[in-house]
């Protein structure tokens, strides 16, 4: 080998992005992929997710669904990890399905809060509610959204009759 030859070469660790030098040997086999130890563990972590999707067992007549995965001394469903979230090995089942049921929650709450928002209430008003909502705001005290709240529409509704750009024969 003459003098002066790289006898290292520098790659880029897949999880921290660090610059590192490896010898062209451990490339070859197909390494040299991580700056450490502790990043070739990370890259090996399994999320929790597929950990507790693992330890699900059968589903019951009643609809409990059965812990097949590793147990405490309790009978607890336990999960072991390997990805130290929280500097944590160890999560409950329980825990865990209660996390992943709360983000599913969450997903459907947003869901229903759209449909709703879609729904725009905005039924028609007789004359004499035209009137009632122009006194009643013009009076003060009472905001559009209150007014429209009361009177089933929308506030842009209740804007838009206040401007009498809505309803302009009512008088
Ligand atoms: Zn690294």
């Amino acid at each position: 080998m003459p003098k002066g030859y790289p006898s290292k070469v520098e790659r880029t660790c897949l999880v921290c992005g660090k610059s590192f030098l490896t010898i062209p040997a451990a490339v070859q086999r197909g390494g040299g992929k991580y700056c450490s130890r502790a990043c070739y563990h990370k890259s090996q972590a399994i999320p929790l997710e597929t950990h507790f999707r693992k330890g699900v067992g059968q589903t019951t007549e009643n609809g409990c669904v059965l812990w097949a995965g590793i147990k405490d001394a309790k009978g607890r469903g336990i999960i072991y990890s390997s990805t130290h979230r929280r500097g944590k090995r160890v999560f409950s089942a329980h825990r865990v399905a209660w996390e992943l049921a709360k983000g599913a929650i969450t997903q459907l709450e947003n869901i229903a809060d759209m449909v709703i928002e879609d729904r725009s209430p905005n039924r028609k008003l007789t004359p004499a509610e035209v009137r009632s909502i122009r006194r009643r705001y013009a009076e003060g005290g009472v905001s559009q959204q209150q007014l429209a709240d009361e009177y089933g529409v929308n506030q842009t509704t209740v804007s838009t009759i206040v401007l009498r750009k809505r309803y302009r024969l009512v008088n």
